[in-house]
């Protein structure tokens, strides 16, 4: 059986607007945020930030930074982008191999939480750089922990293979130089193993890891002050519908019982697609119903210029025909851009499809309107949420 429940839109004002464009539920948004703030309450000292890159619409972020959390930042761009929000710099963390002079020194201006420091040559320059700012620059030390995430191969991050983070071996010696160097205050770990991740097993495994770390770091007289576990809870792709705000209270319950936090530490969460995903979608309007010999197409006017995650990881969307409910057919749904990948799906079932009809493609709140392009010359999609349409 076919699941047919479909998401709520204002589909008569949407008809007044210009496809394709985003659509975000600040309702769906809000219950998030709210259950977000309830669960993490497990902790006595935490502080969860939110991951920029997934979604930096303003009217997101401002309403995110109005709960109280801090930021996740991975370039100069997107700590700008939170300070104009309103998030408190006291809350912002900076990750990012490749962390460019004027990105360090914007940080160090601004006096952020703390970086997360990828390699020893990068926790060099920022001594050096904040040595001449006369700074102390707050770092906690991304650690690669060879954790893998049965996730997509193009969204693991915590493997020996991967370029993120310092790998074990190094780890004491990179540490020793961190608590030598002059402008450098060291404050902690941090971790991220990868993105979408749905079984909690990978989760556990990087406590375990985290709490093997923490035993042998201690046996050398280092004690942690922060634990940064990263992000990459998944959502459900499948379901938006049936399941629209993720189980953060079996997320955080899994750290809170694996974790081997000491009393004095403070653990801190980077989620992005948990907490965005299901509040957005991309809107768009049929142009042409293609029916061949084997196979009926359904062209939309948006594509991977406006959403490019089913393109370049084969992630699933669910898409709706939000303007028709006729009986049900098969349809590979694809974008208009010159690119044989620009394929939103295929024998994907729909309402019977006309040309005109609003189509919705679901969970496009994270890593969607953020990664639009201008390829084929296109313009970016606009933006709008439901309290746009409130009357
Ligand atoms: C991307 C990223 C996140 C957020 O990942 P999600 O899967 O969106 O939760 C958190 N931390 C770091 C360092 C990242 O690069």
């Amino acid at each position: 059986m076919v699941e047919m429940q479909k998401g709520h839109f204002p589909l008569e004002q949407f008809k007044e607007i210009k496809t394709p464009f985003y659509y975000y539920n600040t309702d769906v948004l809000k219950r998030t945020l709210d259950l977000v703030c309830k669960e993490a309450k497990v902790f006595d000292q935490y502080c969860v930030h939110y991951a920029l890159k997934a979604n930096t619409n303003p009217n997101v972020l401002t309403l995110i930074q109005s709960y109280g959390l801090g930021a996740d930042c991975v370039s100069g761009g997107e700590i700008q982008a939170a300070l104009n929000a309103g998030f408190n710099p006291k809350k912002i963390v900076f990750a990012g191999v490749g962390k460019a002079d004027w990105e360090i020194e914007l940080a160090l201006q601004h006096d952020i939480f703390c970086f997360n420091v990828e390699s020893k040559p990068e926790l060099e320059v920022i001594n050096e750089l904040a040595s001449k700012h006369n700074k102390i620059a707050q770092v906690c030390l991304r650690v690669n922990p060879n954790v893998g995430a049965h996730t997509h191969a193009n969204i693991t991050t915590g493997l020996q293979e991967n370029k993120f983070g310092i790998g074990l071996t190094e780890l004491k010696e990179v540490i020793d130089y961190a608590l030598e160097a002059k402008s450098i205050h060291w404050i902690g770990l941090h971790f991220h193993i990868g993105s979408q991740i749905i079984d909690a097993g990978d989760f556990v495994a990087l406590c375990n890891r985290i709490n093997t770390i923490q035993a042998y770091l201690e046996a050398h007289r280092i004690q942690v002050g922060h634990i940064n576990v990263g992000g990459g809870f998944g959502i459900d792709y499948a379901n938006p519908n049936r399941q629209p705000i993720p189980d953060f209270k079996s997320y955080f319950e899994t750290y809170d019982s694996r974790l081997k936090l000491r009393p004095h530490q403070t653990i801190h969460f980077e989620l992005g697609r948990s907490i965005v995903g299901q509040c957005g979608s991309l809107i768009s309007r049929v142009l042409y119903v293609k029916r061949g010999a084997k196979k009926q197409f359904v062209i939309l006017d948006a594509g991977m210029t406006e959403l490019i995650r089913p393109a370049l990881y084969q992630a699933y969307h669910k898409i709706e025909n939000i303007s028709s409910d006729k009986e049900i057919e098969s349809y590979d749904v694809v974008g208009p851009i010159c690119e044989s990948s620009d394929v939103f799906g295929k024998s994907i079932d729909l309402n019977k499809t006309n040309r005109g009809d609003f189509i919705a493609i679901r969970s496009a709140g994270a890593y969607g309107e953020v990664m639009a392009s201008h390829y084929n010359c296109r313009e970016l999609p606009q933006a709008y949420i439901s309290n746009d349409f409130e009357d």
